[in-house]
């Protein structure tokens, strides 16, 4: 397509967008100013306009039903997880006996590690991106530890010298290269600064081909990019619901386990009664007995009032489709780029920033990250004056990442216009 950055060109487009309706099941905020741009819905996602009633009936209910509500909420709230399940396999392409949603991000890391890093003999390293988001760097440094082991027992594969993007087969090398000393491969959808989009099937073959478990953090992946999970493998995944998923700030999170672990009571875990089998969990024996599939690796009852919210946002994934959510995801950060371009352009003949996200959209997601030469940190705060809510991350790099649900096109176009004015 021939794009334009004109106000006509993107109200054309958002004319043909088919999700253009599911804009208004989301709260825009709008900070009192005119055309004001989110963009981070890559780091805290948008309320949808139903995650109050939903959260208002559930206080409705705890306030009519007490105790009793556990069984008898319009809701019940003892098996309040389960409406979240086949809704959240859709996203992630898995089984719903493949997923769970519960507890936040990161604990739920630390609890598929409990059972899928079991460092043995010379088989102990885990393989990580460099610079990983820091929580998952805390979190992986600590398995280590846990088990008594070196720092140096966490391997890293980063970028080339001068260079933004990882070269997939720079991993594939380190995996190959640690062979039987590698115990897990725990590597990033979408990375959170580059917003590079790695070949997740091609990651699970070569670890598994090493004899590694593969496991995945999809923070930035899920409700972003086109996954399929149970066809590709991995042993287990994790994401956060706040960032494209609008589970709400801090909200719960689902996770993944491949239904080849789907019946193994014996792998160790670190359990809780709500992993427990369902017949037999008010019965409050001894004797863990875990439940089959993802719900085994629950700790505690469902958190029902950060569940409501999640689920407002699952039924606006659901009536849109993951399909044409891609679509629309394409198209809309290919004219951000261009727009971006254009504008960077005009200012100098050979561009004043360089996006070092990939180009190929098969490579990204949504994100865009925009590298900028110099002034980065005054280039953003003027955005920030003039309504772009974007992110900044130093040294120099403002990430942008228009959500297919409720961005428009006509969203680009006005951050074009303020992008324009800020690097003036
Ligand atoms: C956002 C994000 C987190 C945050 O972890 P929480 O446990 O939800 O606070 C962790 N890892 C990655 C890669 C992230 O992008």
């Amino acid at each position: 397509m021939n794009f334009e950055n004109s106000l006509e060109f993107a109200k054309a487009l958002d004319a043909q967008d088919p999700l253009k309706a599911h804009r208004e099941s989301f709260l825009i905020p709008t900070f009192g100013k005119k055309n004001t741009v989110y963009f981070t819905g890559n780091s805290l996602g948008l309320q949808p306009k139903n995650a109050q009633k939903y959260i208002l009936e559930e206080l409705q209910d705890w306030a009519n039903l007490g105790v009793e509500g556990h069984f008898e909420a319009r809701r019940p709230w003892y098996s309040y997880h389960e409406i979240l399940t086949e809704k959240t396999a859709r996203i992630v392409g898995a089984l719903p006996l493949e997923v769970c949603t519960t507890h936040s991000l990161t604990t739920n890391l630390h609890l598929l590690m409990s059972s899928f890093y079991r460092p043995q003999g010379k088989r102990t390293k885990i393989l990580c991106e460099a610079k990983a988001f820091p929580s998952d760097q805390y979190a992986l440094e600590s398995q280590i530890r846990w088990h008594g082991l070196p720092a140096s027992d966490l391997v890293m594969v980063g970028p080339r010298e001068g260079e933004h993007l990882i070269h997939e087969e720079d991993i594939y090398a380190k995996i190959d290269a640690l062979g039987d000393e590698l115990a897990l491969v725990l590597w990033g959808g979408v990375n959170y600064y580059t917003g590079q989009y790695f070949d997740l099937q091609q990651i699970t073959q070569k670890g598994h081909a090493v004899g590694a478990v593969v496991g995945f953090d999809l923070a930035h992946a899920a409700g972003n990019v086109n996954l399929q999970l149970h066809d590709w493998g991995p042993d287990f995944a994790a994401w956060c619901g706040y960032k494209y998923l609008n589970s709400s700030p801090g909200g719960v999170s689902g996770y993944f386990v491949h239904e080849r672990h789907a019946f193994r009571k014996d792998l160790p875990r670190l359990a809780g009664w709500w992993g427990h089998n369902k017949e037999s969990r008010f019965k409050m024996e001894p004797g863990f007995d875990p439940l089959p599939g993802a719900e085994g690796w629950q700790l505690s009852n469902a958190p029902v009032l950060g569940m409501a919210a999640h689920l407002a946002s699952l039924e606006i994934f659901d009536a849109a489709g993951m399909e044409a959510i891609g679509r629309k995801r394409d198209l809309l950060t290919a004219y951000l780029w261009f727009v971006i371009d254009e504008v960077s352009k005009r200012i100098s003949e050979n561009g004043v920033l360089e996006i070092i996200t990939p180009e190929n959209p098969e490579k990204r997601g949504a994100q865009l990250s925009m590298l900028l030469a110099t002034h980065g940190i005054e280039c953003f705060n003027r955005l920030s004056a003039s309504g772009v809510i974007a992110d900044w991350r130093e040294p120099n790099v403002i990430r942008v990442a228009p959500a297919p649900l409720y961005n428009r096109f006509e969203d680009v176009y006005w951050f074009g216009q303020h992008l324009f004015k800020a690097l003036q």
